[in-house]
């Protein structure tokens, strides 16, 4: 049995070094009966002001109209103990955030004689530590927590900031009385919509601003429970995204300003390759006319020179009509599935006489149903088919088609045992009219450009990948898709 010296010591302890709670008795009709250093330090009241007052005294006028004192003094005299958080008045009748406990106090035969309390002031953050303390006030980010009725239990510099208000202005305040009614409004609705949720979820937010008109805050709610599970009210964390918010607009845009350009652009080459079409026929019609006109009286030279004008009128019109293609690539897509095994095997006959004539051969793998604009892959394949024939090695050509499906896309391969490309070469050849060869292979310089836009046109990327004098793998992907998107 320890001591009473032990006890009156122990005793002491507890009630008078105990600072960082307020510990107090009160009877069994709610009168207080003792007194710690902690109560004046939480609640400001000195020991003459507050023993003999009702434990009443220092619940908020709603919680006493709630009949809260009461039920506290019930529940701890059933159950031994009545758990709360809860604001409570203090001395000079400002608010206090307290969690507390009310335990029942019995004597040597088990009669109830009254309650102790024992409290302390959530927003002291005692259990945060001054690690915690710090990192709340060091972020950029503005934190706050507020009760069931609205008011700010806590907030970090940056929150008291962002309502333009001292900290000291803003602990105890409501929403209500801080923001502009309309928007106090909406933070509470998206509040109960956290609530009612019960799951934290981030939410944009505008707070007015006297200086650039308003901040943009991401905010992040949770609902905030005691460790019975009680919702106390909600924890909230903001992220300033003001500038982010600015810059993605700007780049929205000025991505829409370089679609509307590429729109003119495509425009402008698609009529001006079309209108180039007849005078150059003309040129063909009466080459040829003159040609014959001319054909017994001209000499070597004069035929030499009338093959130059029919060669370069041919190239012109390739060109023109490359150009057409390419300015008719950023049309619409039509976009369906695809079996890409039928569009190889369409390809294989539409180019049969060619890869005969090459001696090329055509492998493809079982190769997947996509989503896409079954013209434009075809024109991207028939493409890469006929470089991989034009630009072969010594050896016939030879092309293997392959896939690799993931969960996000499908990348296509199509390999030949070509020239290869140099690395310095690998990206410009998918610029317009970029070419590697001018004369010994016939081409426009378009073919690859075509390609490029037809498949990020499709949400995709080609790139190639080279070994030079060994062969080139072109590779595409396109996205794939649900099939409830594809339907
Ligand atoms: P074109 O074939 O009309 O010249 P492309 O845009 O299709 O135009 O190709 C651009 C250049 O890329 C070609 O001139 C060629 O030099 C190079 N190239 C394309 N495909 C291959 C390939 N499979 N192997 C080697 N070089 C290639």
């Amino acid at each position: 049995m320890p001591s009473d010296y032990q006890l009156s010591e122990l005793h002491r302890l507890l009630i008078e070094e105990l600072e960082d709670f307020a510990v107090f008795l009160i009877d069994r009709e709610g009168r207080i009966i003792s007194w710690n250093p902690g109560v004046e330090r939480f609640f400001g009241f000195t020991e003459e002001d507050f023993v003999g007052r009702n434990f009443a005294d220092i619940f908020t006028p709603e919680d006493r109209a709630k009949g809260a004192p009461a039920r506290e003094m019930e529940k701890a005299a059933k159950e031994g103990r009545s758990d709360d958080v809860r604001w409570h008045l203090c001395q000079d009748q400002t608010r206090v955030f307290v969690e507390g406990v009310l335990l029942r106090v019995q004597n040597q035969n088990r009669e109830p004689v009254g309650f102790a309390k024992i409290a302390r002031a959530v927003r002291q953050m005692h259990a945060a530590g001054s690690m915690l303390a710090t990192l709340l006030e060091r972020t950029g980010d503005a934190i706050y927590a507020i009760d069931r009725e609205d008011r700010f239990v806590f907030a970090n510099e940056r929150m008291a900031r962002l309502l333009n208000r001292d900290l000291d202005n803003v602990i105890g305040q409501t929403r209500e009385h801080l923001l502009p009614p309309d928007f106090a409004a909406q933070l509470r609705a998206s509040d109960e919509d956290v609530i009612r949720g019960g799951r934290s979820r981030p939410v944009e937010e505008r707070f007015p601003d006297s200086g650039s008109g308003e901040r943009v805050m991401l905010t992040a709610k949770s609902p905030w429970k005691d460790t019975e599970g009680r919702l106390i009210g909600l924890v909230a964390i903001a992220q300033d995204i003001t500038e982010r918010t600015a810059y993605q607009t700007e780049r929205e845009r000025l991505l829409e300003e370089i679609r509307r350009s590429n729109e003119a652009l495509s425009t402008f080459s698609h009529v001006v390759a079309h209108d180039l079409r007849a005078p150059l026929r003309a040129v063909k019609v009466y080459t040829d006319l003159l040609e014959r006109h001319l054909r017994a009286g001209v000499d070597e030279t004069a035929r030499e020179y009338m093959a130059f004008v029919k060669d370069g009128a041919d190239h012109m019109e390739q060109l023109i009509e490359s150009l057409l293609r390419y300015a008719e690539s950023g049309e619409e897509l039509s976009l369906q599935r695809v079996d890409t095994n039928a569009l190889i095997e369409n390809l294989r006959n539409m180019l049969a006489p060619i890869i005969q004539e090459s001696g090329a051969r055509v492998l493809s793998d079982p190769l997947p149903e996509v989503y896409a604009d079954p013209l434009r892959l075809l024109q991207v394949f028939q493409n890469l088919i006929m470089n991989a024939i034009n630009y072969c090695g010594s050896e016939p050509p030879r092309i293997q088609i392959s896939a690799a499906v993931s969960d996000t896309e499908y990348r296509f391969s199509l390999s030949d045992n070509g020239i290869g490309i140099a690395p310095g070469d690998r990206e410009r050849i998918f610029s317009p009219l970029q070419r590697l060869h001018a004369k010994d292979v016939p081409g426009s310089g378009i073919g690859l450009a075509l390609c490029r836009k037809i498949i990020e046109r499709h949400g995709g990327r080609i790139w190639v990948e080279s070994t030079p004098g060994q062969g080139s793998t072109f590779l595409f992907t396109l996205p794939a898709r649900t099939a409830a998107e594809a339907d």
